[in-house]
């Protein structure tokens, strides 16, 4: 786990969706501690972002 990350990120409390796929965007790009939520990806996948790959391929 990617602490300094996490320290320097926390997620908003009660954080919108969009600030959730921000956060997850950012997260899979740092630290792959937990893997995006269902609701993330289908945000993802609706705006025609291609999810990050989620901890080791
Ligand atoms: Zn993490």
């Amino acid at each position: 786990m990617n602490k300094e990350w996490h320290e320097a990120h926390p997620m908003p409390p009660n954080a919108t969706l969009d600030q959730r796929v921000s956060w997850h965007i950012e997260h899979a790009k740092a630290c792959a501690c937990r893997s995006i939520p269902d609701s993330v990806l289908r945000e993802l996948e609706r705006r025609g972002i291609a999810a990050p790959s989620r901890g080791k391929v």
